[in-house]
């Protein structure tokens, strides 16, 4: 069984940074990914807020270069699916999909995953007309009529990003306020393409093979109504992409990690950085904020025990 004195898991802009400062501290490490490195960060169009990028950068251009700074480091890179992290012995036994690791501190960079809207028809039409991603799915829907359903930052980022694509936006939110920044706001209600549906909830996604609209119920005067669309986007917020935990690790009502401000977690030498932490703020800069610091108390951890 492989082991190190620690072990990333996850490699969006929390795990790499992460990574990096413990590779350049010297420390034995792991890091296990499942997918390429990344994490949400790639599936996101354009981020124009990450400081040295005035002009804003792509998703993906700003992985490569992230991942490009790990290059010159040989470590281990574990492409797998972390299932269950269980304490042994001052240490910790890490299951994968298949194997496991034993490692003696943690830094767990897991990120969040899309929220379900969990209304009849979601899962039955999930692929074939709901979407959780602009950037994955909007070119399916060239010169269509979609809605998307959600009221915060993602929800108008994304739809900004579809309306180069489609037909008609309806932006469906349960309230007549955005929770998104201003600047997404101020250029969504200018939009043509884009008419807002406030004070509505989304109750079926409907269909034959495929979608081919949503039943939807205004909150203040009860009527229902069924829009007619090609496709549907919800935005509705992030679920943790946790795992299964040792006893003890305590986590928000939610299931996102607590830390304290040195990215500790409940449990010694267990750190948490990035989407996974029960938190307000979740930014590309505060997710490698959170990885350096997790890194450097890993390595102070590592100094004293
Ligand atoms: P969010 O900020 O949690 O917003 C979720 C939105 O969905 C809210 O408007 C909420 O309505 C609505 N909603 C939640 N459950 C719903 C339901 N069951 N039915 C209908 N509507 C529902 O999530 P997010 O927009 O995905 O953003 C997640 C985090 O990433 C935030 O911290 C955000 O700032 C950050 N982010 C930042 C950027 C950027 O800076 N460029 C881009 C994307 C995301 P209410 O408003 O009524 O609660």
């Amino acid at each position: 069984m492989k082991e190190y004195e620690s072990l990333v898991i996850g490699g969006g802009p929390a795990g790499i940074t992460a990574a990096l400062y413990l590779l350049r501290a010297g420390v034995n490490m792991g890091w296990v990914e499942k997918l390429a490195p990344g994490g949400q960060v790639l599936l996101t169009e354009a981020i124009d807020n990450y400081p040295g990028f005035p002009e804003g950068i792509k998703g993906y251009e700003l992985i490569d270069r992230f991942a490009a700074h790990l290059e010159p480091f040989d470590f281990d890179k574990i492409r797998d699916e972390v299932v269950e992290i269980r304490a042994e012995q001052g240490k910790y036994l890490v299951s994968l999909s298949e194997g496991q690791i034993r490692s003696k501190t943690l830094i767990i960079c897991t990120g969040a995953k899309w929220r379900k809207l969990g209304i009849p028809g979601e899962n039955k039409y999930s692929g074939r007309g709901v979407s959780y991603c602009a950037v994955c799915d909007g070119n399916f829907f060239r010169n269509q009529d979609v809605a998307c359903i959600g009221g915060g930052d993602t929800a108008l980022e994304e739809s900004l990003y579809l309306s180069k694509l489609v037909r008609k936006i309806y932006l469906i939110h349960r309230r007549d306020a955005f929770r998104g920044l201003k600047v997404y706001q101020d250029k969504v209600f200018n939009d043509p393409k884009i008419e807002i549906v406030f004070d509505t909830v989304a109750e079926e996604f409907v269909g034959q093979e495929s979608l081919s609209g949503v039943k939807l119920k205004n909150v203040k005067t009860g009527r229902e109504s069924l829009l007619k669309v090609d496709g549907a986007f919800v935005f509705v917020g992030l679920d943790p992409a946790g795992m299964d935990y040792p006893r003890g690790m305590e986590t928000d009502d939610r299931g996102f990690i607590i830390t304290d401000q040195e990215m500790a977690t409940s449990l010694p030498g267990v750190f948490a950085a990035g989407d996974i932490r029960s938190k307000l703020c979740r930014q590309v800069s505060s997710a490698v904020g959170d990885g350096a610091t997790a890194a450097f108390n890993t390595h102070v951890y590592l100094e004293q025990n």
